[in-house]
């Protein structure tokens, strides 16, 4: 796959003095810190793509405020996931990244995990239960990953992990919750900054919060004045539920258009939940309908093909649910979407 990297730019962001002292201290208190983001732009750079930022002309009218995207279905997986994979391998010592690296995520991150250890010459396991779709296997297969089949459930395939770390010294890569995987979303914020200084608002997708808690940490850091909102799916929003209750909590997992976005924050979660808390302004939660039209309006007024995941934030605006009050930026986050389902969610036919 040919793969065009633009490299980081030269100058430094400096924090600026935050006036409001209850955002500042937030941003000290927790267990991330922003230093790691600063520490990932210089590994990153060249390694990524750096995303391009495009203006919405569409969007832009309909609510009345410059809109403008940020395009990570661009990088090589077609998905943010590689930032946070990549900044934790290059993380690892070299004795570490010698045996290599394992996860059991079937979808973006493990995708991520595998091309980033090809890039890297370090090797990587992804251990997948005899169920998941021989499209998946062959996907991951295709990056130059070791696929191990085991059990038949997910669970199964993550216990297959535990031991490999533990008999082989393998390194796992957590999807969202371990702190260098954070920094690598992060990046994204930097880069927004760089690109439009006059933001005030910033709308990310969220699910287990590194890209949210990443992007959040660096703007937050940066400029407290810009507001970050999360945005979710109705079915099985586990952070929105997590930080309403104010401890992670589990819910149903339901089948969603935003597929990426499925699944739990993990009952012992460590750092993406106490960010996530702290930094996002809010979380708003849309409708499969509202996903459909977003993936919809991408695909026409933008020729942009979009998952549902990286679609919440346009859903968002279509449906009215946040109202910008300056100029303002959507996190695509992903492309990976099946194109027959694609075709019917265009063509307004129920996916
Ligand atoms: C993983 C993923 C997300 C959510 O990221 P979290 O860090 O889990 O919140 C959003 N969009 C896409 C395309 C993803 O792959």
């Amino acid at each position: 796959m040919p793969l065009t990297i633009t490299s980081e730019r030269e100058h430094q962001l400096m924090p600026q003095p935050a006036h409001d002292t209850s955002i500042r201290s937030a941003v000290s208190g927790l267990p991330v810190a922003f230093a790691g983001v600063e520490a990932a732009a210089v590994r990153l750079a060249g390694r990524v793509v750096r995303t391009p930022l495009v203006a919405s002309p569409s969007l832009t009218k309909h609510v009345g405020q410059p809109v403008h995207l940020k395009l990570e279905t661009r990088q090589p997986v077609g998905a943010f996931k590689l930032r946070g994979a990549m900044n934790a391998l290059l993380a690892l010592d070299e004795a570490a990244r010698r045996r290599g690296l394992v996860t059991a995520s079937t979808g973006n991150h493990g995708r991520a995990v595998a091309y980033a250890a090809r890039q890297a010459g370090v090797p990587a396991t992804v251990c997948m239960s005899a169920l998941v779709p021989a499209n998946k296997v062959e996907a991951v297969r295709a990056l130059g990953a070791e696929v191990r089949i085991v059990g038949c459930s997910q669970d199964d395939a993550q216990a297959e992990v535990e031991r490999l770390v533990s008999e082989r010294g393998l390194t796992a890569i957590p999807p969202f919750d371990h702190p260098e995987v954070i920094a690598g979303q992060g990046t994204i914020g930097r880069e927004l900054l760089e690109d439009l200084p006059d933001l005030a608002l910033i709308l990310v997708p969220l699910s287990g919060g590194g890209l949210a808690g990443g992007i959040a940490l660096a703007v937050k850091t940066l400029r407290p004045d810009i507001r970050v909102v999360g945005v979710s799916m109705q079915r099985g929003a586990a952070m929105a539920a997590s930080i309403a209750a104010g401890r992670p909590v589990d819910v149903v997992e339901e089948e969603t258009l935003a597929d990426s976005l499925g699944g739990g924050i993990g009952l012992a979660n460590r750092f993406t939940f106490p960010l996530c808390r702290a930094l996002l302004d809010e979380v708003v939660l849309v409708t499969e309908d509202e996903i459909a039209a977003g993936i919809r309006h991408a695909a026409v007024e933008q020729v942009e093909t979009v998952e549902g995941a990286g679609a919440v934030g346009i859903a968002a605006l279509l449906a009215g649910k946040v109202r910008p009050a300056g100029p303002t930026a959507l996190i695509v986050s992903g492309g990976n979407i099946d194109p027959a389902a694609h075709r019917r969610i265009v063509n307004g036919e129920s996916a």
